[in-house]
């Protein structure tokens, strides 16, 4: 297998790619050029390189939304003018493309939730902007028990967080209204790492179950 680590070898994935999978894909690419993208599932998932949903869930082009962003994260719905390209994103999946499904993807070892466990027992964030935007988790580690360590903590946080960003999804009033006359769905989903697992959260469920 080979491995990125310089542009040249990005280069070099470009052109297997060119010659490869999109060779295969020509026509698919061609009418989906045409014809706009109809996908019929989001992906929220975090930036980390090795939970890719692509490549998790076999998906080919045109067929999977997706969002990444540290900790895939929802913030809540708000009223200011930031600048929230989460929100944008998820708006345009519901309300433009009319998706039937948005799952909100976690991953075992997440950096930004250790970010915030590591911040809520006293170490200095690695920066400002992860500090705000891992800020969304207090919620969230408000459920985690007390007295666990760092990494105990962390793998408990992974899910609830998951848990709670499905409920400020759900809290969008184009996401709310669409849940009630039925035509979407919000899940959740863990992925762990080095075991390939993938936990599963439907919209009527309470705790994770593995994908068989
Ligand atoms: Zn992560």
């Amino acid at each position: 297998m080979s491995i990125i680590r310089t542009i040249d070898d990005l280069h070099a994935g470009y052109r297997r790619f060119r010659a490869g999978r999109f060779l295969e894909a020509q026509d698919r690419y061609r009418l989906l050029a045409e014809d706009g993208q109809q996908p019929t599932v989001m992906l929220i998932a975090c930036c980390d390189s090795r939970a890719d949903p692509a490549m998790i869930f076999d998906a080919g082009p045109g067929e999977l939304f997706v969002l990444r962003n540290v900790a895939n994260l929802v913030p809540p719905p708000a009223d200011d003018n930031a600048f929230r390209s989460t929100s944008a994103a998820i708006e345009f999946a519901v309300s433009v493309l009319k998706v039937q499904h948005v799952v909100i993807m976690g991953h075992a070892q997440c950096g930004g939730v250790r970010a915030y466990v590591d911040g809520a027992m006293g170490e200095p964030a690695p920066g400002r902007y992860i500090a705000q935007w891992a800020s969304l988790l207090k919620p969230a580690y408000d459920n985690v028990p007390e007295g666990l360590e760092a990494h105990e903590a962390a793998k408990v946080l992974e899910r609830e967080a998951i848990r709670h960003s499905l409920m400020q999804l759900n809290a969008f009033p184009f996401v709310e209204e669409r849940v009630k006359d039925g035509t979407l769905q919000t899940h959740g989903a863990f992925f762990g790492i080095a075991t390939g697992v993938l936990e599963w959260l439907g919209p009527a469920e309470r705790e994770f179950q593995p994908v068989s």
